[in-house]
């Protein structure tokens, strides 16, 4: 089993039941927020919301129209959130979703520097700060639920399945019988190497917020990158070492001298 959703954003309504759930599963405490012009709200997620709906108003036929997006982790298929973090704190279990392992954590954040859809969000308020967000509901599914999310969808908006080609064959089928009601692409097919969120819409998806970042899988690069951070403390700090040591050895040395020139008069 891989636990996949298919997200289909034409047929959402933009309750954000989703967002509730979410947070009502989580524990999460409501955000102290101010409606923003485009009535997301929040306006980005945080470590207290892992999913959030963003609205989006266009015109369409010549009136106005209303799309929808949900935002929250793709649970990549090979994460570079996972293979940034140097203590494992972050691992993919083997149904699927990334998650989080709090205990392991020392606070390096290179996860959220390695995402390439900016999800870890850190509890920059808390005095001893975790990383969060969305866990795929983990524990709901490894009890046969399924997410609070798409449980409560009332749209059928989340689609959740046992298996990301199911669902890629799902949304394959849904673009070629309705083609005039999708954009011609299944987003999370192939970005950042694939993963377990796929979503479809009617207009582009960079349109809706969803940026361009490339179908390359970015472990490698990501972790060849950060991995030169820790080499350059080591250099940093051995440096410092050795000219330390050095000028050790050097005062002591003098002093050795001196205490012999006294000794001699
Ligand atoms: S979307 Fe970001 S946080 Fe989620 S699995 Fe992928 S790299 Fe990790
Ligand atoms: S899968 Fe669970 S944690 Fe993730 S957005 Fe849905 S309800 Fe929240």
């Amino acid at each position: 089993m891989e636990a996949s959703f298919l997200i289909d954003t034409t047929k959402c309504i933009g309750c954000r039941g989703c967002q509730t759930a979410c947070k009502q599963w989580n524990q999460n405490q409501a955000d102290k927020t101010k409606i923003s012009p485009k009535f997301t709200n929040p306006v980005k997620l945080n470590a207290k919301t892992y999913t959030n709906i963003d609205f989006f108003e266009s015109e369409k036929d010549g009136s106005l129209s209303w799309n929808f997006a949900r935002n929250g982790c793709f649970h990549c298929k090979k994460p570079s959130c996972v293979s940034a973090c140097p203590v494992a704190a972050l691992i993919k279990t083997k149904e699927g979703p990334v998650i989080y392992r709090a205990e392991r954590c020392i606070g390096c954040r290179y996860c959220m520097l390695a995402c390439p859809f900016n999800i870890p969000k850190f509890e920059w308020e808390n005095i001893s700060p975790r990383i969060q967000k969305c866990t795929f509901c983990h524990e709901r599914i490894l009890d046969n639920k399924i997410p609070a999310c798409a449980k409560t969808c009332p749209s059928g908006t989340i689609h959740f399945g046992d298996s990301i080609e199911n669902n890629l064959k799902e949304a394959r089928r849904r673009l070629s019988e309705n083609p005039g009601r999708y954009f011609n692409h299944i987003y999370g097919e192939k970005e950042a190497g694939g993963t377990s969120v796929l979503l479809l819409s009617a207009l582009p998806l960079d349109q809706i917020g969803f940026q361009k970042v490339g179908d390359a899988a970015l472990p490698d690069l990501t972790w060849k990158y950060i991995s030169g951070i820790p080499a350059i403390i080591g250099v940093v700090l051995a440096a410092g070492i050795g000219s330390w040591i050095i000028t050790r050895r050097n005062k002591n040395m003098h002093e050795e001298d001196k205490s012999n020139d006294a000794g001699t008069r």
